[in-house]
């Protein structure tokens, strides 16, 4: 496994898949979400329509449609509570996604920051979790990027790597 940390837009990446920090209807939103269904295009959304939502802390594939990654890893970061749940959940998103990929062949896989925006959760907090988690399948062939919308975000992310 090799793990990269990345400042920018993770619509404009050449991945084989880039993960969604979606919410549980997967009809789009705004944030990333947002910006991955503009880019994607139409196609995604009907797309998504046929696979009846996702829990929180699970995930779905769908293609990529007009973006260069070949598929879109739909996950559903929790609402930050401030509960012992919370980490759990943020956790099961990275491993869903994972196991997506490993199951997809696919070899290089791009991450937002996820429930870091809208959802709430600290960023120390979730930075900490997304790299513990997937240091866990470092034995892998495949290329992590976590990619990061703001600084502090990518600082962090380089303080544990
Ligand atoms: P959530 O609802 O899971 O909190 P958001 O989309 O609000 O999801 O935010 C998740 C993270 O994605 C935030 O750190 C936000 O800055 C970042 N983000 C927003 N747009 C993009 C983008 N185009 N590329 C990469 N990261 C993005």
């Amino acid at each position: 496994m090799n793990i990269q940390v990345i400042k920018g837009d993770i619509t404009k990446l050449d991945v084989d898949a880039i993960v969604n920090a979606a919410n549980s209807s997967l009809l789009g939103g705004g944030g990333v979400d947002g910006a991955i269904h503009r880019a994607a295009g139409k196609e995604l959304l009907a797309e998504c329509r046929l696979l009846g939502g996702c829990k929180t802390g699970e995930a779905k594939i769908t293609k990529g449609y007009n973006l260069k990654a070949k598929y879109v890893i739909h996950t559903v970061g929790p609402v930050y509570h401030d509960r012992e749940d919370d980490s759990v959940l943020l956790e099961s998103c990275y491993k869903s996604s994972m196991a997506l990929a490993l199951e997809n062949d696919i070899h290089s896989i791009a991450f937002p920051a996820i429930s870091t925006g809208v959802y709430g959760y600290p960023k120390d907090k979730a930075c900490k979790i997304a790299v513990k988690t997937i240091k866990e399948y470092d034995k892998y062939d495949i290329d992590v990027y976590f990619v990061c919308f703001d600084s502090e975000t990518y600082g962090l992310y380089n303080d544990l790597i």
